[in-house]
């Protein structure tokens, strides 16, 4: 069929910003290819891997883990569909129906999934992201074994001997609890990404609080649980010099194939 040159329609109105014809090939998103990879690293040692619900009480999002009633996430940062309902501000949420389900026995699940928060987006962070968060319970843990967890993390996120460091951080929920850094991935004397640093933050953990265990059915003081975890978006900025995290959520394959 031709139009009024006899030249072929195909060939007068070919659109160079089409993709190219015949089958696509899908591949996994980079983000759910990197929760694969933290998965990867903990299901050797027992971990489940869980869900992370989209919704949750706002009685376990932030009661049970200590927040107080004018904490800044809750009073500004909460989307809530509805009265006691939020959108999961963080992966913690899922730490609570965990409990209640193993107490008074042993736990080791890692929470991947989505979180929001009510904030503006920038290249560093978004009203959506994802977190994966491992929690294990057992009696008789101690630092030395969140100091473990945090290697293997780190581990088979940028291989064996990549140096990290913990530093107090206090979380609601946690007594002592520590933000993860690590030597900057990007470069070896400075850069924009770690700001000048050396180190950046990618991670967060600690010992959870014992009121947290007992809110879920443990007796008080006969075991110890340990949390741990971090946003992935933030970890594939590192891992592949994103310069804007916003594009992992862009309906555009051209983005995504880049992770190939
Ligand atoms: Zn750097």
């Amino acid at each position: 069929m031709s139009l009024r040159t006899g030249a072929p329609v195909a060939t007068r109105l070919r659109d160079p910003g089409l993709p190219p014809a015949g089958p696509r090939v899908g591949r996994v998103h980079p983000v759910v290819s990197l929760a694969d990879r933290i998965a990867e690293a903990f299901t050797p040692l027992g971990f489940e891997v869980v869900d992370l619900p989209l919704l949750a009480t706002a009685a376990d999002n932030f009661d049970v883990l200590g927040y107080p009633a004018d904490h800044p996430t809750r009073t500004r940062l909460t989307f809530s569909p509805a009265d006691g309902v939020v959108l999961t501000t963080h992966s913690s949420a899922g730490v609570p129906a965990l409990l209640r389900r193993a107490a008074p026995g042993p736990l080791r699940a890692l929470l991947v999934g989505s979180c929001f928060r009510n904030e503006t987006g920038s290249a560093y962070s978004n009203s959506q992201f994802t977190q994966a968060e491992g929690v294990v319970v057992q009696p008789g843990l101690g630092l030395p074994d969140l100091a473990g967890l945090f290697d293997r993390l780190v581990t088979g996120l940028f291989g064996a001997g990549h140096r990290w460091w913990l530093k107090r951080s206090d979380y609601p929920f946690t007594a002592p609890g520590f933000a993860l850094d690590i030597e900057c991935p990007v470069c070896e004397d400075g850069c924009p990404e770690c700001r000048q640093r050396g180190r950046v933050e990618i991670g967060a953990g600690g010992v959870l609080r014992d009121e947290v265990l007992t809110a879920c059915g443990y007796p008080p003081g006969r075991t110890t649980a340990l949390s741990f975890g971090c946003s992935l978006e933030r970890l594939l900025r590192l891992d592949y010099g994103l310069t804007d995290i916003r594009e992992l959520l862009i309906n555009d394959t051209r983005v995504l194939e880049q992770f190939d």
